[in-house]
């Protein structure tokens, strides 16, 4: 075995720490990938031959943060230990391991996304010493940025219900027209200020609202903030647009589109400027409900969005039964378009179908000038994402519009 050459490597990355679990049932394969592991990382390696075995590891301390994972094993195959690390409340990084069709392998790829274990990415056999290195570094800085972005913060109910009553603000993100780059809107996103650990994303704080029944109450919140927001930028000379995400619970409240109108009237802002933005899972516990709130929104031109299109959370079928005008293609796929026909292929039919709908286009995650031409290319009427701005607090969102004054 290479041995000088893994020692002088281990010299060069001695800041992996990373600890790894390999499951891996030939013997061969899993020495060969355990010499090259521990001449990379000074953190703790462990080997299993098949599925029990590795799940046993992951019972006990250290737990790994990448586990290199073969697919086909005899006993408990990789699809099934992957279906069992999902329901585990230890996260990690996973690296497929495999000769197989590289269709199979994605097909696993996505499946393991869709159990919710993220950080999946696949690696060819035979496995080469630098594709370990690449793994180990992602993992390790996968690890720090959620140790960053996921603080265990416990908040106590009450300190959630103060905080949606006054802690909570509507941050915009930028909508650019997709040919002329031009700012025509700003999707309202929720923020807490919080007096100690400064602004949060929703991934903190909106499992939580649910859980208390404060979902109408956030919407209404941030309905008022937003109307009121945008029409203070038409009278500032910004005719912009403004949409916001609504909940399961605002679909079912058959006073809700009354409450928006009387928003709109409040502020003096035409309806048309308004887009509410909502997914499957808002329309599907109560259809009868849901069909006639979104069909009054739409009588009194209020726009409806299709949030998240393509994924779980909302199909083709909730397309066509319901009176959308816009349709948001899912960061998912916008994510994957530029490396994977597939992505692509699945972003550029979902722009056709919404055309032949009658309906108006927005992609979001979009990351990369590469990403927003293509898009264009493709149709897409709207751009959202970083490679313009995250969301902006109010002020700085003006101040954001005036310094970029595009189109
Ligand atoms: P969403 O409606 O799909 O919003 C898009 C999310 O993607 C936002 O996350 C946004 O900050 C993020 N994002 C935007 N551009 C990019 C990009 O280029 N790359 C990447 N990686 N991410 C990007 P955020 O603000 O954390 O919100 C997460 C989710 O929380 C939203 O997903 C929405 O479902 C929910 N949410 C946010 N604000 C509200 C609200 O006021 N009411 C309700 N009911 N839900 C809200
Ligand atoms: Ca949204
Ligand atoms: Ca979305």
């Amino acid at each position: 075995m290479s041995e000088p050459v893994v020692s002088a490597t281990k010299g060069i990355e001695a800041m992996i720490t990373a600890n790894v679990l390999i499951l891996e049932d030939d013997r061969f394969q899993s020495r060969l990938m355990e010499s090259m592991v521990k001449g990379l990382t000074s953190g703790h390696v462990a080997i299993a031959a098949n599925g029990h075995e590795a799940l046993e590891h992951l019972k006990a301390e250290p737990l790994p943060h990448l586990i290199l994972c073969d697919i086909q094993m005899p006993e408990m195959d990789g699809i099934e230990f992957l279906r069992a690390l999902a329901g585990l409340s230890h996260q990690c990084s996973v690296a497929l391991t495999s000769a197989i069709d590289s269709n199979i392998i994605d097909s696993v790829l996505q499946m393991a996304r869709w159990y919710g274990i993220n950080n999946v990415s696949k690696v060819e056999k035979p496995i080469q010493q630098q594709a370990i290195l690449r793994l180990l570094k992602q993992a390790q800085q996968v690890e720090e940025a959620e140790s960053k972005s996921w603080p265990q913060y416990a908040f106590s109910d009450d300190d959630i219900i103060e905080a949606v009553a006054s802690q909570m603000v509507p941050f915009y993100q930028p909508h650019v027209a997709a040919k002329s780059r031009e700012i025509v809107g700003a999707e309202a996103l929720i923020r807490w200020q919080h007096p100690e650990h400064g602004t949060l994303t929703p991934n903190h704080f909106l499992q939580q609202i649910e859980q208390l029944g404060l979902s109408h109450q956030l919407t209404l919140k941030v309905l008022q903030q937003g109307i009121a927001d945008c029409a203070r930028w038409h009278q500032l000379g910004m005719p912009l647009h403004i949409s916001i995400n609504v909940s399961a619970s605002d679909m079912v409240e058959l006073a809700f589109v009354d409450s928006v109108l009387a928003i709109l009237n409040e502020h003096q802002l035409p309806a048309q400027y308004l887009t509410l933005e909502l997914t499957e899972t808002e329309i599907s516990p109560h259809l009868a409900k849901s069909l006639d709130t979104m069909s009054r929104l739409r009588i009194n031109k209020i726009n409806l969005s299709i949030d998240d299109f393509g994924t779980g959370h909302s199909s083709l079928h909730q397309l066509i039964t319901s009176p959308f005008n816009e349709l948001k293609v899912d960061m998912a796929f916008v994510r994957h378009m530029l490396t994977s026909d597939k992505h692509q292929a699945t972003v550029s039919a979902s722009l056709v179908l919404a055309k032949q709908l009658g309906l108006k286009t927005v992609a979001e995650g979009v990351e990369t000038q590469e990403q927003a031409n293509k898009l264009a290319d493709l149709g897409c009427d709207i751009l959202q994402g970083y490679v313009y701005s995250p969301a902006l607090q109010g002020d700085q969102f003006i101040e954001w519009y005036k310094a970029n004054p595009i189109g």
